[in-house]
């Protein structure tokens, strides 16, 4: 093996619990995307061990995976296009949303002796998924064949707590829920928050808020709501890989295609066995790998399986030695959060883009 993904599930309970207790409301662990390169199926029971009462994906394919491991939790998935098998998501207890009328239309059709369990997604100003333009439309007989279950909405700004959009998508989801209620469905589940929202805007957690970096232990946003530390959640994911060479080089010996660095000194470089292909960015410069007890900046190009580091000329870092890419920083490794910077993104990316050649382990970290 040359590389690896580990993942330490008792830092993401830790998280759930944090989050929970914060929010004061039910959670929902949000697992789309392999639970953000986590993983699906350990990260969702973990989630769940530690009190997460919802698990929410963008896909049903996603929810059908988790039930197709035994997991009876209920589950939420958002990204359900018209067209999509309403008939196996109503067979398998799935929550599906609805953000249009044709949605609607064809989860009522697949209800039959069982009725479909609909959250309706109601755009408050994120202007992505979510009923607009045709919620004026909306009445209480769209609505007679299925179980309605919950309502929500998608803060766009929720990382910038003091812009006024958030307020005013508050507000609005408050008037969207009044025109829920109105036809009858008193008991639904509320639910606006993400993580920037859960941590920072106690007003819009309502009745359920819906996590996903934070459950990961990464801030939703470095610079305006505080880095994982400060936040007190503990990122879950290490990334190792081989330095499967390592190599004496003189000063100025250009690295990798097309030149773009040399050395600057005699110095020693580490060959890493991971690369774009497994998610390391190709545009990523500022960041490396932490190599015999100090940081290595990466030199020259990332390739598609590779990337070089300059060890610097006193390193005692052998070929074949591991090295830590990012991990949770304690031990002066770097982080998601310093990829994303080197990288012009954020941790999210880091995070989900990692490629499914590179195994997940499940167990703590190691240096
Ligand atoms: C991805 C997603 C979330 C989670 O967002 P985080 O910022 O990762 O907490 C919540 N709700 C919806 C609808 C999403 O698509």
């Amino acid at each position: 093996m040359r590389a690896e993904v580990i993942v330490d599930l008792s830092a993401i309970k830790h998280n759930v619990e944090l989050l929970k207790k914060t929010a004061g409301t039910k959670l929902l662990a949000v697992v789309k995307a392999d639970a953000y390169g986590h993983g699906l199926v350990p990260v969702a029971k973990a989630a769940i061990s530690a009190g997460a009462d919802y698990l929410g994906v963008a896909l049903l394919e996603e929810a059908i995976a988790l039930r197709e491991a035994g997991i009876e939790a209920p589950i939420l998935a958002w990204l359900v296009q018209p067209g999509s098998d309403f008939k196996k998501a109503i067979e398998l207890d799935i929550d599906v949303a609805a953000a249009s009328l044709k949605a609607l239309q064809e989860i009522s059709d697949a209800s039959e002796s069982k009725k479909a369990r609909v959250h309706l997604e109601v755009d408050t100003g994120m202007t992505r998924g979510g009923f607009l333009s045709e919620w004026d439309q909306l009445t209480a007989e769209h609505l007679k064949n299925v179980e309605v279950v919950g309502i929500f909405s998608h803060f766009a700004r929720a990382d910038e707590p003091g812009e006024a959009q958030n307020d005013e998508q508050l507000a609005r989801f408050n008037d969207m829920v009044e025109r829920v209620r109105s036809f009858g469905f008193t008991n639904v589940i509320r639910h606006l928050s993400n993580s920037a929202a859960t941590i920072k805007n106690h007003a819009a957690a309502f009745d359920m808020v819906r996590t996903g970096i934070a459950m990961y232990g990464l801030s939703p946003d470095v610079k305006t709501l505080g880095n994982s530390q400060s936040l007190a959640l503990r990122p879950a994911m290490q990334l190792r890989a081989a330095m499967y060479l390592v190599k004496d080089v003189p000063a100025d010996t250009p690295v990798g295609y097309g030149a773009s660095e040399s050395t600057t000194a005699d110095t020693k470089l580490g060959v890493i066995a991971m690369g774009y292909a497994d998610g390391i960015p190709r545009i990523a410069h500022g960041a490396g790998v932490w190599s015999a007890g100090k940081k290595a900046f990466s030199i020259g190009r990332v390739s598609m399986d590779q990337f070089v580091v300059d060890l610097g000329a006193q390193s005692k870092a052998q070929s074949g030695d591991w090295v830590v890419i990012f991990g949770n920083g304690s031990h002066g490794e770097f982080t998601a959060d310093d990829w994303g910077a080197a990288s012009q993104t954020i941790n999210y990316e880091i995070v989900t883009r990692i490629g499914p050649r590179v195994p997940r382990i499940y167990a703590a970290h190691v240096y």
